[in-house]
């Protein structure tokens, strides 16, 4: 027993040495205290018609993680968003989530292989980069999954993700990312939708504590329920954010996550 709590001890201590030399050494840029990035995902027709007024109003930035299916509905829309500096990520061709989802039963992850993940992403990208003339940096994992298969041939795809983006960004995640030990190819994602303005601000308080990144994720903008931001928490944050007492970096998650990579 002792013998295990010493060797314990001096795991520890090895690992504490260089994670808390990384830490000490990685500065936010302009001496802020952390990062928030706002990310919505599928290219709902709400985040062009109130999302990009909101936002332009608001003068901040946010990431895209769009279905090309629906970008092509709405090119112009899409093309304005390019244009008024927005990222555009890209959330795979079809959108595979597991057959547990409904939704999902007809083009289910536990049918996937490596290699049909990977077609549908890189179709994606293609798609994307014709359509909008940008090339994504980074990729968000469709109801956050990030395996295909099931059972013994179960096998993750971050691997994929890791080799084509700077980020993959996850859903539901229970924490901010913590920029010293955190994997950017599976940075966690923070549910915004139906938040009240107040409870996102204590997340956002919280993550400014510990000097971390908090990517909130939400689908349609709009009045505030299921899978909907109001627009009034997204007002909460970016008043938050400019208030430089608040010393909070608000920027697209590709800016962020290159930010990071270029500091590790
Ligand atoms: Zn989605």
């Amino acid at each position: 027993m002792m013998k295990r709590r010493i060797l314990f001890l001096v795991l520890i201590a090895g690992c504490a040495g260089p994670l808390s030399g990384q830490a000490a050494k990685f500065s936010w840029p302009e001496g802020k205290r952390a990062a928030v990035s706002l990310t919505f995902d599928d290219g709902r027709p709400s985040q062009i018609d109130t999302g990009l007024p909101l936002l332009a109003k608001l003068g901040i930035r946010a990431t895209f993680y769009v279905l090309p299916g629906n970008v092509e509905k709405r090119l112009d829309g899409w093309k304005k968003a390019v244009q008024a500096g927005h990222e555009i990520g890209n959330h795979s061709m079809t959108h595979p989530c597991t057959a547990n989802y409904a939704f999902s039963r007809a083009n289910a992850l536990e049918d996937y292989d490596l290699e049909r993940i990977a077609k549908d992403i890189d179709a994606a990208q293609q798609a994307i980069a014709r359509m909008l003339g940008v090339t994504p940096a980074s990729f968000a994992y469709p109801c956050g999954q990030s395996f295909v298969g099931r059972g013994r041939a179960a096998r993750s795809y971050v691997p994929l993700v890791a080799e084509r983006f700077v980020l993959g960004r996850g859903y539901m995640g229970e924490a901010a990312n913590d920029v010293a030990v955190f994997d950017a190819a599976q940075a966690m994602g923070t549910p915004f939708d139906d938040m009240a303005p107040g409870d996102a601000l204590k997340l956002l308080e919280a993550a400014a504590k510990d000097g971390r990144w908090i990517i909130f994720v939400g689908h349609d903008i709009g009045p505030r329920k299921f899978q909907s931001v109001d627009a009034a928490t997204i007002e909460a944050i970016a008043a938050y954010a400019k208030d430089p007492a608040n010393g909070i970096w608000l920027e697209p998650a590709g800016a962020v996550a290159r930010y990071i990579a270029s500091r590790r």
